[in-house]
């Protein structure tokens, strides 16, 4: 007797695969890829501007497949200060802001305009 599957139903692409490393994942668990370069990312002062915002743009962009917090502190370091939540859901924003050059001493100049 075989064992009768459910065909029928869809799930949503999102919850089963990777966008950055287009690998599959079980529905809640994160990507062991995307957790093996946070854990050991390189210093964004180390890598040129330009791989620096593709970075960004790429964890900007994709859904996530990490815990939000650790992502959250990745974004953080690409930006070069800290970022309130609003701000992630405005990312082409965030984007123009990592732009710039940084200030030195102006941790927090963004963040009043
Ligand atoms: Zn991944």
């Amino acid at each position: 007797m075989r064992a009768v599957l459910s065909t029928g139903r869809m799930k949503p692409r999102s919850a089963l695969e990777c966008d950055v490393h287009l690998v599959p994942l079980s529905p809640g668990e994160p990507c062991a890829y995307c957790l093996r370069f946070l854990e050991s990312a390189p210093d964004p002062d180390q890598i040129p501007p330009a791989v620096r915002l593709d970075e960004l743009e790429r964890w900007l962009t994709a859904t996530p497949a990490v815990p939000l917090e650790l992502l959250y502190r990745r974004i953080e370091q690409l930006v070069g200060r800290p970022i309130s939540l609003h701000e992630l859901e405005d990312p082409d924003l965030l984007m123009r802001r990592a732009q710039r050059p940084r200030r030195l001493g102006g941790l927090y100049d963004d963040f009043w305009q």
